[in-house]
């Protein structure tokens, strides 16, 4: 089929060329002896002029439905200028068609396939009907964007020595990170192969086998519930180098955003990006993934507190904890259903209440009011800038928790405070920056043990070495998440590459048994005892990363054949029964 062109490319200057073309009919008009086609394909659409008077045979395709597949030859030419679509890209020309032929026509629709339709639909309907879904210019959009996310990512990668290297999807079931999927083995009757998590021990393995430089678009498989914003299967940019220290890492990655900033939003991105700690993200933000974008932020009160008839707040701090507290500029009018929005935040955090102040008529309207002296609503005053019209909000405990708890208040209070206008954040507003210096060691009370806050293969920052043993929960992992918005965007870490060291977090920090550290990690082990070299790396979700360049909230829209929040392919209709011989086969009985 040679066209000569596509339907959206076609302009003014080209008028009086002669042009074949393909695609899909989008919309017809019909004027009495004439009628006009909107014909589309990838690159958008184009009207077709059908003067059924001057080419009778062509009036076949009148009867043809929206969706059809057409292909024609005619002359492209200006349109009447009264009758030109300044909205459209092709808006000043249409084809007058001479001759066509019909490759496929099509039943009448699920759905209309315009924006305005589609969106409206359930996404059930949408998603069984994904080619269809997808045949809109703006998920084409999505997928063209995603795709040039990962070129620019391949391109930059192979200038700078990496190679790109497929590692197996079919690996093996560990107990560390989230639930796998799990792959009988036919040939090995009663075993089971785990779908990768990520490809980290294999690009570690690659390391060890002096590649140096590893990058691959891996496929990564977790058999999570799914929330909104997870699928069972998603895709990293994940890469790995050696001889290199965590600067090394920042520097690579900052320089691969700049470069898609730049082929894909065409923007210059500011370097190098901030940094900032655990600590004082979760002091200032109440989330290791803080949202810059609005500068609210938590404040430590304790000193006003401390000592204080307020049991609520006294006994926390001497106990050694903190009570922090959050100015939500402006919202000391909120109702009792949006106060609650905020409770509910706060106990799903984990907090018993959420003691408040309301900053309004004059007057401090507060459960907690009869507690507060001169003195310390003069403190919170100027600690907080509060002013007529705030609502100030607490939170008390031990630290870390304190803060999470208001840090997810924090969030909440801002989108109140954009519902009511007293917040607007623009859709081009891109705050990255790198958090690090977590710790490396999170104790986990439902187990009763430490658990790896990143992964068990995260060196320990050199310096707090010694604290291994002593005061493990103070010692720092040489590990690092990039954020933007608010979200993780990804995260990796300088890996241990000693195998004492690997051999002693496992079996003295993470409690794993030694036969069991021997059973899942006893190559990794000995892999290390024959020449290790320093290592690290990082994974970047592609998923997330190009859905908020595509400005979207879901990564379902930047897959192209997402699964649904059940785990399903409506499409294929999957997950689906297996036939009792291919049970018999893999030796499994269903109950
Ligand atoms: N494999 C890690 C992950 O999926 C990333 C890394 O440490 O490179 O989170």
């Amino acid at each position: 089929m040679e066209r000569t062109c596509c339907c959206g490319e076609l302009r003014a200057s080209d008028a009086g060329k002669s042009v074949r073309l393909v695609g899909w009919i989008r919309a017809r008009r019909d004027h009495g002896g004439l009628f006009f086609l909107d014909l589309g394909d990838r690159t958008g659409i184009v009207q077709l002029l059908i003067d059924v008077q001057r080419r009778p045979k062509l009036e076949s395709l009148s009867v043809l439905r929206c969706e059809s597949v057409i292909e024609v030859e005619g002359v492209l030419r200006l349109r009447p200028e009264e009758t030109a679509n300044a909205k459209l890209a092709t808006g000043e020309v249409e084809v007058a068609v001479d001759w066509a032929i019909v490759h496929s026509s099509a039943d009448p629709l699920p759905f209309a396939l315009d924006d305005g339709t589609a969106e409206k639909v359930n996404e059930e309907m949408r998603f069984t009907y994904r080619y269809l879904d997808l045949r809109r210019p703006k998920c084409y959009g999505r997928l063209l964007r995603r795709h040039k996310i990962a070129a620019a990512a391949r391109n930059y990668l192979n200038e700078n020595d990496f190679l790109e290297i497929e590692l197996p999807t079919l690996f093996k079931t560990t107990p560390e990170g989230a639930r796998e999927f799990l792959v009988p083995s036919r040939t090995n009757r009663g075993q089971f192969y785990a779908l990768a998590q990520s490809p980290q021990q294999y690009k570690q393995m690659l390391m060890v086998a002096g590649v140096e430089r590893y990058y691959s678009l891996a496929r990564c498989f977790r058999d999570e519930d799914l929330r909104a914003d997870r699928q069972p299967e998603f895709t990293q940019i994940d890469l790995e180098m050696s001889f290199i220290d965590r600067e090394d890492i920042h520097a690579l990655i900052e320089g691969l955003m700049a470069r898609i900033w730049k082929k894909v939003l065409d923007r210059e991105l500011p370097l190098p990006l901030p940094r900032m700690s655990f600590q004082d993200t979760m002091d200032r933000y109440g989330s290791d993934k803080p949202d810059r974008r609005f500068p609210m932020e938590l404040v430590d009160v304790s000193s006003v507190f401390s000592g204080s008839s307020f049991a609520v707040f006294a006994e926390p701090i001497a106990a050694g904890g903190v009570v922090k507290a959050l100015n939500g500029n402006g919202l000391a009018h909120l109702s009792q259903g949006e106060m609650r929005v905020l409770e509910d935040g706060a106990s799903a955090m984990g907090a018993k209440g959420l003691a408040y102040i309301k900053l309004e008529d004059g007057q401090w309207k507060s459960p907690i009011g009869k507690f507060l002296t001169e003195e310390m609503r003069t403190a919170l005053r100027e600690a907080l800038s509060a002013k007529e019209g705030d609502l100030i909000l607490f939170s008390a405990g031990p630290w870390e928790k304190a803060c999470a708890i208001l840090g997810r208040v924090r969030l909440d209070c801002a989108a109140l405070q954009k519902e009511k206008g007293l917040l607007s954040l623009s859709d081009d507003l891109f705050d990255l920056l790198w958090v690090v210096d977590f710790p490396l060691l999170t104790y986990d009370e439902g187990q009763s043990r430490y658990v790896a806050t990143h992964h068990p293969f995260t060196a320990p920052i050199e310096e707090d070495r010694p604290l291994l043993h002593s005061a493990p929960e103070r010692v720092r992992g040489q590990h690092y998440d990039l954020v933007m918005n608010g979200v993780e965007l990804g995260g990796g870490s300088i890996r241990i590459h000693s195998s004492e060291l690997q051999k002693d977090i496992f079996e003295n920090l993470l409690k794993i048994p030694a036969e069991a550290v021997e059973r899942l990690f006893g190559y990794m082990v000995r892999a290390f005892r024959y020449g290790a070299p320093p290592h690290g790396g990082i994974a970047l979700g592609l998923d997330r990363l190009a859905a908020m360049l595509c400005g979207t909230n879901s990564i379902r829209d930047v897959i192209a054949f997402p699964k649904t929040q059940k785990g399903m392919d409506l499409m294929v209709q999957s997950p689906s029964s297996a036939t009792e011989k291919q049970l018999r086969e893999l030796a499994i009985a269903l109950h």
